[in-house]
């Protein structure tokens, strides 16, 4: 077999056997972010560049390195979003959100797109959940946006995660530390790789991200951000972490957190886990008070994080979390012949109607190969339709994890005898759950 072509490298197909682990994933992540009324928002996957040059900023790795971009034929020069923040604020500005009740709390799931080495935990098509919260300046609302990011690991049952933060203060304090830390790496400039001495010039708080083991071990001894954050801004963080102890939150303070992105401000943070590797920064967020302004809006205190979502999945499977089962097939009709297959057909789609999964034969297999596709798919219940079933009006509906057998009438008792069955099987679930959890508080 000679394939036409492969995925692009550095995406990943979801499958069928997988996409309800992603399914459970999103909607307990959604479901979370509704309980601290974070509505969604959907924004397009790609933006003007500018969009992200002067957002995520022009001397970040992600704009200088990582962004799909191309003129499109009107020659307009179009960026594949690398994040969610950017399109969020810029829709947030073009539909006057910022004139409505304050805070806007925006909650979404979008993929994102950033030219990086492949390797695990890190893609070229990635997804993010992420949440943005806008018109909230007091640490309240940092804690706030931190808890919900902890209680959706809590609702996912991710355990070991490290809730690190930091302060990189405003831009005032910081233009003081940026100074510090320049006149630092100035002395020990011949010694860095070649993009930090780059990075020397423009960013230098971006050295204190970079990977390599010599700038890394330099940037360890490198003045630190928390004692030349002002007051105003030492006094938030306090908040932050009286608000994060008061909710019951644990967290360690990590001065060696700046973020890649240049628009955080304040309190900056990341959940990070020792589960899967080098790629262990699964959630990443930060204030951002100055971005609404510097995109042509008000002055509009602003903070989110985006968690990655194939990062998660990693985390979740290397843990051995529990996810839902694929849902079985309630119902599998098995016709023997053309008059059969018509009555099949029809009854599939009464019960579909009434919300039961529901298949039939569509390959045209004999009974033997039917009975077998419908074990293989977990089908729960079986009905054999020959000629003698259609004449009588009555077939037997198999349950197959017990073999029993029942007589129905067709077409409405098939119906009701599914449903009977539907609501034993939820009665006995919920009498194991009440008998389980008196169980649990008995010990
Ligand atoms: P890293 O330091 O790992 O490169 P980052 O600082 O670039 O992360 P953010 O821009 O803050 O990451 O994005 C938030 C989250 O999105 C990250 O914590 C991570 O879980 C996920 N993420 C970022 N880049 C990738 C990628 N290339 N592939 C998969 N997930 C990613
Ligand atoms: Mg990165």
């Amino acid at each position: 077999m000679a394939l036409l072509t492969k995925a692009i490298k550095g995406t990943q197909d979801v499958l069928p056997t997988d996409s309800v682990r992603w399914q459970y994933v999103e909607r307990t992540l959604m479901n979370t972010a509704a309980l601290y009324s974070f509505k969604e928002m959907r924004t397009p996957v790609f933006e003007h560049t500018e969009l992200f040059n002067r957002s995520v900023g022009d001397t970040t790795d992600v704009v200088q390195k990582e962004m799909y971009t191309f003129n499109d034929n009107g020659g307009r020069s179009i960026s594949l979003r690398p994040e969610g923040t950017a399109g969020a604020v810029r829709a947030f500005l073009e539909h006057g959100l910022h004139n409505e009740a304050m805070p806007q709390k925006i909650s979404y799931i979008t993929s994102c797109y950033r030219y990086e080495k492949p390797q695990a935990g890190r893609l070229r098509e990635f997804h993010q959940f992420g949440v943005e919260c806008f018109g909230a300046a007091s640490p309240s609302a940092d804690a706030e946006v931190i808890s919900l990011a902890a209680a959706a690991f809590d609702a996912l049952g991710v355990k070991g995660l490290t809730l690190e933060i930091n302060s990189i203060g405003c831009p005032e304090c910081r233009a003081k530390y940026q100074q510090a830390l320049r006149e630092y790496f100035e002395a020990h400039a011949s010694e860095l790789c070649d993009t930090c001495r780059d990075r020397l010039g423009r960013n230098p708080m971006r050295i204190l991200d970079c990977k390599s083991p010599v700038c890394h071990a330099i940037a360890a001894e490198a003045p630190v951000v928390l004692d030349y954050i002002c007051d105003d801004c030492r006094a938030h963080f306090d908040g932050v972490k009286a608000h994060l102890d008061a909710i019951g939150i644990e967290y360690k303070v990590n001065p060696t957190i700046v973020r890649g992105l240049d628009y955080y401000t304040r309190t900056v943070f990341e959940f990070v886990s020792t589960y899967i590797g080098a790629q262990a920064t699964v959630c990443g967020g930060g204030r951002y008070d100055g971005l609404v302004a510097q995109m042509g809006g008000p002055q509009v205190p602003a903070l989110g994080f985006a968690i990655g979502l194939e990062r998660l999945l990693m985390v979740m499977q290397a843990q051995g979390c529990r996810f839902p089962g694929t849902e079985p097939c309630t119902v599998y009709i098995a016709p023997m012949g053309e008059r059969a297959a018509l009555t099949a057909a029809k009854l599939c789609a009464q019960l579909r109607a009434e919300g039961f999964t529901a298949e039939t034969d569509i390959v045209g297999r004999g009974l033997k190969a039917q009975m077998k596709y419908a074990d293989k798919i977990g089908a729960q219940y079986t009905v054999v339709l020959g000629d003698n079933e259609l004449d009588s009006g009555r077939a037997m509906l198999k349950c197959m994890a017990t073999g029993e057998q029942s007589e129905i009438t067709l077409p409405d008792g098939l119906i009701t005898a599914i449903y009977d069955r539907k609501i034993d099987a939820a009665l006995g679930e919920l009498t194991d759950s009440i008998e389980q959890s008196s169980f649990d508080s008995d010990k």
